[in-house]
């Protein structure tokens, strides 16, 4: 599955909430886009659900 890890605010993010043309990250609002994809472990996902999207 494709997913980013943040490298400025190390959250992970799935595709599903971006578009094609640019992947914004869902914690600190950065372009992520250019970040090579992410395989998450069973723990960051466990620390995922932990930490919801920032509300705008
Ligand atoms: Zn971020």
């Amino acid at each position: 599955m494709p997913w980013k890890k943040c490298p400025h605010c190390q959250g992970l993010s799935y595709s599903a909430a971006t578009t094609h043309e640019e992947w914004i990250c869902p914690y600190c609002g950065r372009d992520i886009q250019d970040v090579p994809d992410h395989v998450p472990d069973k723990k960051e996902l466990e620390a995922q659900r932990q930490r919801p999207p920032r509300q705008q």
